[in-house]
């Protein structure tokens, strides 16, 4: 049968039915143990009954109006995240994507106010900040910017955790507004920077009158073990994007800003169909709760710990293993070769993972996974790296 879908994704020759937290089962009804969530987004697991009976009962009720009025989950979602998170105005849209592309529009708008013409942004080399064509400028891949041209001006991309010449970049072009950066580069290949960069990146927005950007759309919603990754760093950028975790899989985004950052995008600047509708906003509410009332958050660093601890373990003495590491439950291993074809290994032993920057294993675990299951999934991951390079 030939599929009617645009072929952007190489998908896996799999099709999942149901799901009960860190559990899938296919249309054949194999169960498969979910280690990436897609990709960080279900991180409370699947068919979790607090999303399930907040987006039921909301549908009941209202699932759309429109931002030409007042929406009271909206209202409430953006209180709780600014408690949560320390910033003070939100931006509600769909993806990821979107809520960069709020983050571009403030950081413009924000130069234009201060008589810059042609603001620049400094991003990262490695960096993923999403598809759309804004986002997809300000993305440091070369590789998912191909056939594109020509990309939106105004970005200029360093070495990620390298302040020197970050400083050197800001330091040299007048131009420059914010630097847009990942606490920890996801899909660049799980690379955590020094512990310091943050607070680095930080001290040079507040010398040089910069805006700092912070895109927590992978790290956020507790996966690293806080709230937001930032705040492992005690500092407050001046904007933060979310998505994937927010809503569990409801298509939700947010940009968060604070301080002169919250006040630049005006009425008729900026907005969104669908962006913060209640059914969305319901949906986020009860993440948010739930992460609340649990030790889910607490927890997410013992549990990387004890993943990483058990591959370590199993693997020792294998020469290939570049380094295991892991932020909570944000994970990467890295071997000295090109490994993608461990994705679909994996599958056949009922286990998803994924494959980054070529050679690196990632982890995105539900927040949920259980003692066993992590036991499961180190066991078979173990396995598969000792096959893949013996
Ligand atoms: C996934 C991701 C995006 C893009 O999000 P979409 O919802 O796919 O548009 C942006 N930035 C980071 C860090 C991401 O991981």
């Amino acid at each position: 049968m030939t599929s009617h879908i645009m072929p952007t994704y190489a998908r896996q020759a799999v099709t999942f039915e149901r799901g009960e937290g860190a559990w899938l089962w296919d249309s054949n009804d194999n169960r498969y143990l979910d280690a990436l969530a897609g990709i960080a987004v279900c991180n409370l697991g699947h068919a979790h009954p607090a999303i399930h009976h907040a987006i039921s009962q909301q549908s009941q009720k209202l699932i759309h109006t429109s931002n030409l009025y007042g929406v009271q989950l909206q209202e409430e979602l953006a209180d709780k995240l600014c408690r949560l998170s320390g910033m003070e105005s939100v931006f509600f849209c769909n993806s990821g994507a979107e809520a960069n592309e709020a983050a571009i529009k403030i950081a413009r708008k924000y130069g234009h106010q201060q008589g810059i013409d042609r603001p620049v942004i400094v991003t990262m080399e490695k960096s993923f900040h999403g598809r759309t064509m804004g986002s997809l400028s300000a993305t440091g891949n070369s590789k998912v910017k191909q056939g594109f041209a020509p990309l939106l001006e105004g970005f200029v991309h360093v070495p990620y955790n390298d302040m020197a010449t970050l400083e050197s970049t800001v330091s040299s072009d007048t131009n420059v507004v914010a630097i847009l950066v990942e606490p920890i580069q996801g899909e660049g290949g799980v690379n955590i920077p020094d512990s310091h960069y943050l607070n680095q990146v930080r001290e040079l927005c507040d010398k040089k009158g910069l805006l700092m950007m912070v895109d927590e759309i992978q790290t956020g919603i507790g996966r690293t073990g806080k709230f937001l990754a930032y705040q492992h760093n005690g500092i407050l950028p001046d904007v933060c994007t979310l998505a994937k975790a927010l809503g569990n899989g409801v298509p939700i985004g947010a940009c968060m800003a604070r301080g002169k950052a919250a006040e630049i995008l005006s009425p008729g600047a900026h907005g969104s169909t669908f962006g913060g509708n209640p059914l969305a906003c319901s949906a986020a509410l009860a993440v948010i709760d739930t992460l609340c009332a649990s030790d889910l958050i607490a927890d997410a660093e013992s549990k990387g710990q004890t993943i990483c601890a058990g591959i370590a373990r199993q693997t020792a003495g294998n020469p290939h293993i570049v380094s295991i590491r892991h932020k909570g439950l944000m994970i990467g291993i890295e071997l000295d070769t090109p490994c993608g074809e461990l994705v679909a290994k994996a599958l056949q032993k009922n286990l998803l993972i994924n494959v980054t920057a070529d050679n690196t294993i990632r982890l995105l675990p539900p927040l949920t996974i259980s003692d066993e299951q992590i036991a499961l999934l180190t066991d078979t991951l173990s396995a598969l790296i000792q096959e893949q390079t013996p």
